[in-house]
């Protein structure tokens, strides 16, 4: 037999580059040395420059631009790149969500 959940989970969730941060997430230009924001990730290929860096703990996750960063009471669960989001996570209109904060 297969089964299905009954239950799903809301996230928060913004796409870096896209969507307002709702996090602070830092621009590479602040904590990059300049001659490396001219090279390329080897994630997503994208120049250095467009990245953004989240403060953890005790240091910094680059986001490329288009991860989505999954959030909870202003703290980061996840970062989740663009494909693997959308694969994953259907956007809820704001008429199907009753969110109590
Ligand atoms: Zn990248």
């Amino acid at each position: 037999m297969i089964y299905k959940e009954r239950k799903f989970n809301l996230i928060r969730a913004f796409q870096f580059g896209v969507d307002d941060n709702e996090l602070e997430v830092l621009p590479a230009t602040d904590l990059v040395d300049p001659p490396q924001l001219n090279t390329h990730c080897t994630q997503c290929g994208q120049l250095i420059r467009n990245h953004g860096f989240l403060k953890n703990d005790r240091s910094y996750e680059m986001v490329c631009p288009g991860d989505f960063i999954i959030y909870e009471n202003r703290k980061v669960i996840n970062i989740v790149s663009n494909d693997a989001f959308k694969k994953a996570y259907v956007k809820m209109e704001i008429e199907d969500v009753c969110v109590i904060e």
